[in-house]
């Protein structure tokens, strides 16, 4: 059975962090109110917006079968009317698979702004569309519809617990807690500010059936997250973990952002001392991106000098913030799973994993992202037009792409090495009928790349340069 994941997109947010390059806004809590109800009326009426947008259900992933085979060998992008026909070894007949909704993810901004009722609507408008206690949608032709509209099968389906994952007991204690519709998802993730937790904040979230928190800590040091214009400080994030611990979150993650302004050696040895020692299942180690699109970004590319940007570690540093966290956490038993990501066992996020694998997912809310196994498409990031745009029945689609072939031969090298456990070439040089030694053997030579039989990984020593590894396989 295909899995679907849910993103939900809140782009709001109480100030800007100086580092910040995503597109969200500082608004008042009066404009939450419309935006929630177009997510919900976007998601209710998911199905007819798509399709008037230009979106085609149903063409078959770029994972199986001939077509891709044939993309690879011609080179060139395949329309709409022969992935049908490629795919269609069904002939025109829809072959039907369910596809369940297992994982939903709140992210942003900071989602743990809106009011507990505003998220539950959310959650109530997804169950809904997808069945009462779980979700199914239908595959057509290989490809996959989503679970809305009339031919939506409503049965209720409970989603199965991946081998390795959380234990079962704690979707029952869920369940126990919170009432017959809560914890039918397997995985629902919250971004969440510390300073925006409180007791009986965290205790509905778990009633609405939130079971995991994606905390943004960022930094124990309080030099730092003033810096980077952070709203809350250490003793914060010390407040708000046993709050959720004890309305029964069993599974929490922490960022951290290595590169800070006024980041040290010592502070940062210190920062993950500080963070192992509260015992988050998960770990999000990011290097501080320099683009600009953030303030701190434009500033240290015109050498302005302004938030703190003279104060910036250097790229050898964060490299070594790197190294430091991954013995860090490696000594503390987290696995490195994927090159920013670390889990206790069975904790690895099964939301983002869906990214990496390249499963199906859709996005709703402002900018939000979505993937059908066959084409990529986001919604227009400006919130405002977004809730015009669905108040007025039309979704206000920014892009809309049909993967190719060679793209998504390139997403599988790209995305696949991201995770540790790299990546089973016999398998793509299979389904995508290419031969991938050329590209592989010289990265491999040169110490970037490991082989292992049919797996070929990134070199440990070379995950924080992965990004240089990346541009040499995508020549
Ligand atoms: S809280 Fe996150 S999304 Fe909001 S401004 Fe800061 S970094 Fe950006």
């Amino acid at each position: 059975m295909k899995r679907l994941g849910i993103y939900v997109q809140v782009p709001f947010c109480q100030t800007k962090c100086t580092y910040c390059n995503f597109h969200t806004g500082v608004v008042a809590k009066e404009r939450f109110r419309p935006y929630v109800a177009a997510v919900c009326r976007e998601i209710r009426e998911h199905r007819e917006l798509v399709r008037a947008a230009g979106v085609t259900w149903g063409t078959g992933p770029l994972q199986e079968s001939r077509e891709v085979n044939e993309c690879s060998h011609g080179g060139t992008a395949r329309g709409e009317g022969a992935a049908s026909r490629s795919s269609g070894q069904a002939s025109g007949e829809n072959k039907e698979t369910e596809c369940a909704v297992d994982t939903v993810y709140f992210g942003g901004g900071t989602p743990s702004l809106l009011e507990t009722r505003q998220l539950e609507d959310i959650l109530e408008a997804i169950r809904e569309t997808s069945g009462t206690n779980g979700s199914r949608s239908v595959e057509v032709e290989g490809g996959f519809a989503p679970p809305w509209g009339p031919e939506s099968n409503r049965d209720s389906v409970r989603p199965r617990r991946e081998e390795g994952g959380p234990p079962d007991s704690h979707h029952n204690e869920l369940a126990n807690r919170s009432g017959e519709n809560q914890a039918v998802f397997q995985e629902v993730t919250l971004e969440a500010d510390p300073e925006t937790v409180e007791e009986e904040k965290a205790a509905a979230w778990v009633r609405a059936g939130i079971n995991r928190v994606s905390f943004g800590v960022q930094s124990f040091s309080d030099k730092e997250l003033k810096a980077a214009g952070r709203m809350h400080r250490r003793t914060d994030i010390y407040r708000a973990v046993p709050i959720l611990r004890e309305a029964g979150i069993r599974n929490i993650s922490f960022d951290l952002i290595a590169g800070l302004p006024h980041q040290t050696k010592d502070s940062w040895k210190q920062s993950l001392a500080q963070l192992i020692s509260l015992e988050p299942e998960h770990v999000s180690v990011y290097l501080l991106e320099v683009d600009e699109g953030s303030r701190l970004g434009q500033a240290l590319l015109t050498g302005s000098g302004q938030y703190s940007a003279g104060a910036v570690p250097s790229e050898d540093e964060m490299a070594e913030f790197y190294e430091m966290a991954r013995a860090a956490l490696g000594a503390a038993g987290y696995r490195h799973y994927e090159i920013s990501n670390w889990a206790k066992p069975g904790f690895a996020s099964k939301h983002n994993l869906k990214y990496w694998r390249r499963e199906p997912y859709l996005g709703f809310g402002a900018g939000a992202h979505s993937f059908s196994g066959r084409q990529r498409w986001a919604n227009a990031h400006d919130a405002a037009a977004y809730v015009r745009a669905i108040e007025s029945g039309r979704l206000p689609l920014e892009q809309l792409e049909t993967v190719t072939g060679e793209q998504a031969l390139d997403e599988e090298l790209f995305l696949g090495l991201r995770q540790l456990d790299g990546i089973d070439v016999g398998r793509i040089e299979r389904e995508y009928g290419v031969t991938l030694g050329g590209r592989l053997e010289p990265l491999a030579a040169a110490g970037l790349l490991e082989r292992e039989g049919d797996v070929v990984r990134l070199a440990e020593e070379k995950l924080s340069v992965s990004n240089e590894v990346f541009v040499e396989l995508m020549k």
